[in-house]
């Protein structure tokens, strides 16, 4: 997706989430943001761009272990530590666990889950022994009157973010001695070394109060639709698997899977919103892999690729076209597994269902068909 710099050093990314999360009440480094640590989210943005090799995550002592099941699943290397008493000490322990070849260093929070590729690849390709985002002030500043009051000037001030990126010596000499700092660039300024700034982005946002839960929800980084259809022959000897249901009938859904139209529809809609291929790219009718296979456990697959390309499902609504038998009594427990299925509460899908009035090859019983309509959320800034 990102492009790679020419002649760019080894580069590793380092994920600081290792705070007590006093003003957030826990860690936050753990906070289950849509189905995965808020840590997740913003290591993804790393594990997605060509030019970082690998991850160190520093957390708390009691996150140790969820953080190393976690960097399992990652697709780069990934190396986990304690952090220290306060965040510069924390940095210090990640970059004591840099692989030799490291020539630089992202070193990013992991309360900043929305990072973009386009703000990575503005970072990495800055060429520059630092180079940090920052974005102009516009609110005005007062001083408490505590403090003796008064305004304090916004000219030439701005608010730095993470990740920042580092010529891996450089940070090293800057932390020389321990020193305490609110963000690393600040110790190279001390250094008198040069700071390079690109833009940073409001979407950006770190995750420090409750409250910001609420802001990151509405980051405004997006939203997608997403349509999908799907319609299948009923023929007596089979089953009528519908929403992850299974439905007495006399006559049965025939497929190569277990022919589920509403899950089949809903995987399409979903695909289709992310921009990926359809259903047949990723689960050809003529694998023998998807012999009878259940439709819900593959519709849980799609949720993971549209996952992996930064959306969470919003909500998804169905409709079914079934001339018999009636499906209104089996309509909670298809809402109840179809929004498992999508990381949704039940509220978040609806499914109705219609007949054909008899009219056409669906209203003489020999199909039935689902028509399904989802909409996506960006979680991670889109390149
Ligand atoms: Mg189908």
């Amino acid at each position: 997706m990102a492009t790679a710099s020419r002649h760019s050093p080894e580069t590793y990314a380092v994920i600081v989430g290792a705070g007590s999360g006093v003003r957030f009440g826990r860690s936050k480094a753990f906070f289950t943001w849509h189905g995965e640590p808020l840590i997740a989210s913003a290591a993804r943005p790393f594990l997605r761009h060509a030019d970082v090799e690998g991850m160190v995550l520093v957390v708390r002592l009691e996150d140790l272990e969820a953080a190393r099941d976690l960097a399992g699943t990652f697709s780069k290397p990934t190396r986990v530590v304690a952090g220290g008493a306060t965040r510069s000490a924390s940095v210090r322990r990640g970059l004591a666990e840099l692989p030799n070849g490291v020539g630089r260093v992202a070193i990013h929070d992991a309360a900043r889950p929305l990072v973009s590729q386009r703000l990575l690849e503005s970072l990495l390709t800055a060429d520059a022994p630092c180079v940090i985002p920052r974005l102009p002030l516009h609110d005005a500043l007062h001083r408490d009157p505590a403090l003796g009051g008064g305004s304090v000037s916004r000219e030439g001030v701005w608010r730095v973010q993470t990740p920042q990126v580092f010529d891996r010596a450089l940070l090293e000499r800057a932390h020389a001695g321990e020193p305490e700092a609110a963000d690393d660039g600040e110790l190279v300024l001390r250094l008198g070394a040069q700071v390079v700034y690109v833009d940073g982005e409001e979407e950006n946002i770190k995750v420090t109060t409750p409250d910001d839960l609420v802001r990151l929800e509405s980051a405004g980084v997006g939203v997608r639709v997403g349509h999908g259809f799907d319609v299948h022959r009923l023929v007596p000897g089979h089953r009528l698997v519908l929403g992850g249901v299974e439905i007495p009938s006399d006559l049965g859904a025939l497929g190569h899977s277990d022919a589920d139209v509403i899950c089949h529809a809903l995987m399409d809609a979903l695909l289709g919103a992310a921009g990926l291929p359809d259903i047949g790219h990723f689960f050809p009718p003529d694998d023998p892999r998807y012999a009878g296979a259940n439709s819900v456990e593959l519709l849980r697959q799609v949720v993971v690729k549209v996952r992996a390309e930064g959306y969470v499902v919003g909500n998804a609504d169905c409709t079914l076209v079934l001339e018999a038998p009636k499906v209104g009594p089996h309509r909670d427990a298809m809402r109840r597994i179809l929004a498992d299925a999508l990381g949704l509460r039940p509220d978040g899908v609806s499914i109705k269902a219609t007949t054909a009035e008899g009219l056409g090859p669906l209203g003489l019983r020999q199909g039935v068909a689902a028509w399904a309509v989802v909409l996506l959320r960006a979680v991670e800034a889109q390149a």
